[in-house]
C-alpha cells in the first residue's frame, strides 16, 4: 500500500507548511508570547493546554502528551496515511505532486480492489434499500426498531437480496476478478454447481470500516428465521477482526473528546446508543475482545466502560475484556444491564436518558463488578463458601495497583465479615504467594518486559517530580535530537543503556536515523519514527528549555547519573533481602554473600 512521494517533494512540502495555519482548521489558537495556545483536539478538556511553536513547526499537548509536526497531526487527528496527509498539505499549499508511483504496485492494486469492491457493494446495497421494492422488508425491520433514515444513511446500513447472485453480477460487470472477490469474502462459489454465489442474501446488512473509514467487512442480520442470525464476513486480507472494532473510525473523535469509550457487544447496541446521542461506542466482530483492540482504544483514551449484555454470557464476556483492557492500564467500568436485556432493548424500554445515567453515574467500578459476581450462586453463611469467597476476592484485589483502591474493598471485607484488617493481610499475603508460585513456572523473560511499553502499556504520565537520572535523560535527548556529535558520543557511552524503555527506543531510533546519514531536524525525524508514542515524547523534549550548547562537563554528569541509576536500584533491593533474610533467619552463607554485594555495590557509588 506504500505509494511513494519522493524526499525532495517532502521537504518542499514541509518547507511550505505553516503548522499555525493548519492546525487552525481544527482548534482556536491564541497567540501567548513565543507560541499559541489552545483547546487540545486529542482529550476533553476546558482550559487550553495545547501549545504550538511556529518556530519549530510542533505541537505539543500538556495535558494529554500528543505531540508531533503538521504531517503527523494530520495523520492523528484524522487518520490519514503519510501520503494522504502529504496530498492534502500539497494542495493547501499549492505544491503540485508527481503522479505516485507504487513502491508495491501488485500488493496494492489487490488490496485496493479488494476495498473498492466492498465500497461499491456497500452503496449497491444500500440503495437496494432505499429505493426498492426488495429493499423493503427490511427498511421496515429497521423502522420497527425506532432507526431513523438519518440512522441509515450516517451508518450506510443497506440490504443485500434474497436472489443468488445479484452482486456477483454487478462485480463481474465492473471487472472484478472473482477469485479475488472470494478471497475477499464477497462472493463465493457453490460446491455441487460450481456457481458463483453471493455471501450475503436477504440480510440487513451493516458495513465494517478499518481505521480510516474505508469499508472492509459486512455484518448481516438476517430477515425473518434466516440462520445464522447474524453473519459476518471471514477473516480476509483487509479484514482482520481481532485487529478491528466496528465503528472506531466513526466514533474515534467522540472518544478522545469525552475521554472514554463505550464498549459493546453488535453492531446494533452502538447504533442504538448513538440515536440516543452517545457516539463514543464501537463494538467488536464476535471473537473475543483482543489486546490488539484495547491497544487501538489505549491509543484514543485511557478510560473505558464496558455495556455488554445483562446475561450470564455477556457478564463472563465482559469480566474477560475487563481483564484485556486493565493490562493496557485502561480504566475500566462495567454498566450492568438487567439480565433479560441488551443495551438496545434497555433504550427502546427507558429511553436515552435512562441509558445514559446507566453508562454514567450507574457503571460500576470493574473491581465492584468482580466482587459482584463472585458473590454469585454462594451462600456466605456457609463457612466453606465464605472462606472460598474471602479469597476469591482477595486474589483479584491483590493485583490492584492503586494502593487506596485495594485498602478500600479490604476494608468491606473486613466490615461485612467482622474480620481484623491485620488478618486480612496476612491472607493476601498467603494468596500473592500462591499466586508467585503458580507465575514463576512461566515468568516472562526480560526482553519481552522490555517491550511492554510498545503495545500501548504507558507507563501512566509523570508531571511533576522526576528524578535525576529522569531528567538526565530526557535532557541528554533533547541534545541528541539537535546535535549529531552528542548522539555519537552518547552511543559510543552508554549505547542503549538508558533506564527508561521509551528512551532506549527513541535513542535506538535516533542512531539508525543518523546512520541513514540524515541531518539533524526534529520535525523529519518524526516522520522517520513510527510509534507515535515516541514521537509525542519527541514533541515533549523539544518544548524542555534547554540550551544551545552543551558543555562535556554536564555531559558527563548526566551520563554517570544514568550509569549509576541501576546499582542504585540493586543496593536498596539487596538491602531490603539482606533484611529479609536476617527476619527470616536465613543461612549465614546467604547472609554473606548479600553483605558482600552490598559493601561492593556502596564502594563503586562512592567513587560517584
Ligand atoms: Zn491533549
Amino acid at each position: 500500500m506504500a505509494a511513494f512521494i519522493p524526499e525532495e517533494k517532502v521537504a518542499e512540502i514541509r518547507e511550505k507548511t505553516d503548522i499555525v495555519e493548519v492546525i487552525n482548521d481544527y482548534v482556536q489558537l491564541k497567540k501567548q508570547g513565543r507560541h499559541y495556545l489552545g483547546l487540545c483536539p486529542f482529550h476533553g478538556e476546558n482550559t487550553p493546554s495545547f501549545s504550538v511553536s511556529p518556530e519549530r513547526q510542533l505541537y505539543h499537548c500538556f495535558g494529554c502528551g500528543a505531540g508531533g509536526n503538521a504531517i503527523t497531526f494530520l495523520m492523528e487527528h484524522d487518520g490519514l496515511t503519510f501520503v494522504e496527509a502529504i496530498q492534502s498539505l500539497a494542495a493547501k499549499t499549492g505544491t503540485e505532486l508527481p503522479e505516485l508511483e507504487d513502491q508495491y504496485p501488485g500488493e496494492r492494486e489487490q488490496h485496493q480492489s479488494k476495498k473498492e469492491a466492498h465500497q461499491m457493494a456497500a452503496k449497491f446495497y444500500h440503495h437496494l434499500l432505499m429505493n426498492t421494492e426488495q429493499g423493503k422488508e427490511a427498511y421496515d425491520y429497521l423502522t420497527a426498531r425506532g432507526i431513523s433514515e438519518e440512522i441509515i444513511e450516517e451508518f450506510q446500513l443497506g440490504y443485500a437480496p434474497e436472489r443468488n447472485n445479484m452482486l456477483v453480477q454487478l462485480l463481474e460487470k465492473r471487472d472484478y476478478d472473482l477469485e479475488e472477490m472470494e478471497e475477499a469474502g464477497l462472493i463465493f462459489r457453490q460446491e455441487s454447481s460450481w456457481q458463483w454465489n453471493d455471501r450475503f442474501r436477504g440480510r440487513v446488512m451493516f458495513p465494517i470500516h478499518n481505521q480510516r473509514g474505508q469499508v472492509i467487512a459486512f455484518g448481516g442480520r438476517a430477515l425473518g428465521e434466516g440462520v445464522p442470525k447474524y453473519l459476518n464476513s471471514p477473516e480476509t486480507p483487509i479484514f482482520l477482526k481481532h485487529e478491528t472494532l466496528y465503528s472506531f473510525s466513526k466514533a474515534r473523535q467522540a472518544i478522545r473528546k469525552q475521554d472514554e469509550a463505550v464498549l459493546f457487544e453488535g453492531y446494533m447496541d452502538v447504533i442504538a446508543a448513538w440515536k440516543a446521542g452517545v457516539k463514543n461506542g464501537v463494538a467488536g466482530l464476535g471473537t473475543a475482545f483482543s489486546k490488539r483492540q484495547a491497544e487501538q482504544i489505549r491509543k484514543a483514551t485511557d478510560k473505558a466502560v464496558i455495556a455488554y449484555d445483562g446475561d450470564n454470557a455477556g457478564r463472563s464476556a465482559a469480566w474477560k475484556t475487563g481483564d484485556i483492557l486493565e493490562k493496557q492500564d485502561i480504566d475500566v467500568r462495567v454498566a450492568l444491564f438487567p439480565a433479560e436485556m441488551d443495551p438496545d432493548d434497555y433504550i427502546q424500554a427507558y429511553g436515552a436518558e435512562a441509558f445514559k445515567v446507566q453508562l454514567s453515574e450507574r457503571a460500576v467500578p470493574f473491581m465492584s463488578f468482580k466482587v459482584q459476581e463472585l458473590r454469585k450462586n454462594k451462600n456466605l453463611q456457609n463457612e466453606g463458601d465464605r472462606l472460598a469467597y474471602i479469597e476469591e476476592v482477595l486474589r483479584e484485589t491483590s493485583v490492584i495497583s492503586s494502593a487506596v483502591e485495594r485498602e478500600f474493598y479490604m476494608k468491606q471485607l473486613a466490615e461485612e465479615f467482622d474480620l481484623s484488617m491485620d488478618a486480612l493481610r496476612e491472607e493476601e499475603r498467603k494468596v500473592q504467594k500462591k499466586e508467585q508460585q503458580e507465575k514463576a513456572a512461566k515468568a516472562p523473560s526480560s526482553a519481552e518486559t522490555g517491550k511492554r511499553w510498545r503495545s500501548g502499556a504507558l507507563p501512566k504520565k509523570q508531571v511533576s517530580m522526576r528524578s535525576a537520572y529522569e531528567n538526565a535523560e530526557r535532557t541528554l535527548l533533547a541534545f541528541m535530537l539537535q546535535n549529531r556529535e552528542v548522539a555519537e558520543d552518547v552511543k559510543e557511552r552508554i549505547g542503549g543503556e538508558f533506564n527508561i524503555d521509551a528512551h532506549t527506543a527513541l535513542a535506538a531510533y535516533l542512531y539508525a536515523y543518523y546512520d541513514d546519514g540524515h541531518e539533524p531536524d526534529v520535525s523529519r525525524f518524526m516522520e522517520y519514527v513510527e510509534e507515535q508514542e515516541l514521537v509525542n515524547l519527541v514533541s515533549e523534549l523539544m518544548h524542555l528549555d534547554i540550551p544551545a550548547e552543551i558543555s562535556d562537563n554536564e555531559m558527563s554528569d548526566y551520563i554517570e547519573q544514568i550509569k549509576i541509576r541501576p546499582k542504585r536500584e540493586e543496593l536498596l533491593q539487596r538491602q531490603k533481602q539482606l533484611k529479609d533474610a536476617e527476619r527470616n533467619g536465613d543461612s549465614e552463607t546467604n547472609q554473606r554473600q548479600l553483605l558482600t554485594r552490598i559493601m561492593e555495590l556502596m564502594t563503586q557509588l562512592k567513587k560517584n
